[in-house]
């Protein structure tokens, strides 16, 4: 295929990606922004298969029937709440394939026919590829529980973690300076999936969403190092526009957080300072969906703040039936949603918008913060980080500063969850025993259709 047409192709699928990104800014407009990124993405895929000078369809094929069979049965297997974890291996597996489309450049090439430009951006392939996919693999085992939340802390950390880099580092520049080393290649591969694994096992608790964001970042920026290795324009802007969106996503997370990029990667990670017994014992106070529905009769307005365990309960079915049931009451109703509550960005907003909770009922922290004071009833569902007040005030908290739904300040506060135990963050909330909380220890969503059966009853 002409090499002009192909690379107005690829210009046409570039600029699709950038209003798709641009739609996708905002709720209303978000499936239409998908629609568009698919779209160039299907522009960008047809004129590359056309180019043959890139690859063979026989292995494209092999590729497509391998991908599809394991991308439809994830698709039907996968819960609703597993999708986080899935979100960070598909990152993982990105840099990871990044890194294999590099490498494959490198050993399929003629060592005199290897300059500097190719070299250095094969090895920012390997390097911050491997490190994605390694990182993705503990922030997968963290999210679905299979490696423990909190941070592993050592002593001579910070020294470990540079020289594994340093010394990546220096791998690196021998190899773009002497090609014919080829086998350096892996050798960096291997230290960068150690340093990816260092680096995410560090962090933990309520940082996770910082790191996720990053990951996401560099597999963008991996991807866009290897459109430099092949030469490859549609690779290098759209793996560009993912690492740019991706370190947009990492800097509100931060800011969500309150702390510095570099305070998550590198800063010392809080302890817990008060055990569970300290703060619970003999004041906590349980209630009963009968008695949840009395108080909201009486309730001029409602504040619900959903958190993780509503994903999974999948407790927003019946909290979409609560909100109408309040409403038609004539009560005023807010969703007050933290930016890092649930496990991906945007979770809470995902799951209200899918049972219709109208956009302009949900209430980011900043606006719906000043209003808990008015607020007669706070229903906390399945959150438990996101209103932790130690934030505010336990400097040693992991959590010290990170901005909170401060709905301890509204008149009554009640917190659906099935035990007393943590959030992500592995930290006791002493919401739960004050003066104005009532605890309904119950699954999410049968308790909250236990509070809707009894408020129609009443
Ligand atoms: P938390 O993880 O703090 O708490 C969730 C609570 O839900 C748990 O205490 C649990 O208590 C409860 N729960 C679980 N299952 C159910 C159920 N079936 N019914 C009722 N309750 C249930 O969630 P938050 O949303 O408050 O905070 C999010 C945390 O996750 C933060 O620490 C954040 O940093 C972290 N994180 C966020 C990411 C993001 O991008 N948003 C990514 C990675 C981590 P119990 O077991 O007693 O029921």
């Amino acid at each position: 295929m002409e090499k002009t047409l192909v690379n107005i192709a690829y210009l046409i699928s570039a600029s699709l990606f950038i209003f798709g990104l641009k739609n996708l800014s905002h709720p209303k407009t978000a499936v239409r922004g998908n629609l568009l990124g698919a779209t160039g993405m299907l522009i960008a895929v047809v004129v590359t298969l056309l180019d043959k000078r890139i690859v063979d369809f026989s292995l494209i094929i092999a590729g497509l029937i391998v991908g599809a069979l394991i991308g439809t049965v994830l698709a039907l297997k996968v819960q609703m709440t597993a999708m986080p974890q899935l979100v960070a291996i598909f990152n993982g597996l990105g840099g990871g394939a990044s890194t294999l489309v590099a490498g494959s450049a490198l050993f399929g090439s003629a060592t005199e026919s290897l300059p500097y430009d190719f070299m250095t951006a094969t090895v920012a392939s390997a390097l911050i590829g491997s490190v994605t996919l390694f990182g993705s693999i503990v922030a997968f085992g963290k999210l679905q529980g299979l490696i423990k939340e909190r941070p592993v802390r050592y002593s001579g950390e910070q020294l470990v973690k540079a020289s594994v880099a340093g010394i990546t580092l220096v791998l690196g520049y021998f190899l773009i300076t002497t090609p014919e080393m080829k086998f350096l290649f892996w050798a960096i591969v291997f230290l960068s999936s150690v340093l990816g694994i260092l680096l995410t096992i560090a962090i933990g608790g309520a940082d996770m969403p910082v790191v996720i964001a990053l990951l996401n970042s560099y597999s963008g920026l991996a991807a866009s190092a290897t459109g430099f290795v092949l030469g490859n324009n549609a690779l290098i802007i759209s793996g560009s526009l993912v690492g740019a969106s991706g370190i947009i996503l990492t800097n509100l997370m931060c800011k969500a957080m309150n702390r510095s990029l570099t305070n998550v990667l590198f800063g010392g990670f809080g302890e817990v300072a008060k055990t569970e017994d300290d703060i619970y014992e003999g004041k906590v106070k349980a209630t009963s969906p009968e008695e949840v529905a009395l108080l909201l009769e009486g309730a001029r307005r409602v504040v619900i703040v959903p958190g993780y365990g509503m994903a999974v309960a999948q407790a927003q079915f019946p909290v979409r039936d609560l909100f109408n049931l309040l409403e038609s009451r004539g009560t005023e109703v807010e969703f007050g949603i933290h930016p890092v509550a649930g496990r991906m960005p945007g979770h809470m907003n995902v799951l209200l918008a899918e049972v219709d909770i109208p956009y302009e009922k949900m209430k980011e922290l900043e606006e719906i913060n000043p209003t808990f004071e008015q607020t007669d009833v706070v229903i906390v569902i399945g959150a438990n980080d996101v209103v932790n007040p130690l934030s505010q005030t336990d400097p040693k908290s992991p959590i010290a500063g990170m901005p909170v739904l401060e709905v301890w300040k509204a008149k009554t506060v009640i917190v659906i969850k099935r035990s007393l135990s943590p959030g992500f963050a592995g930290i006791p909330n002493p919401l739960f025993a004050m003066d104005n909380t009532m605890m309904l220890f119950a699954d999410a969503k049968k308790a909250v259709q236990e509070i809707v059966n009894a408020l129609k009853e009443s």
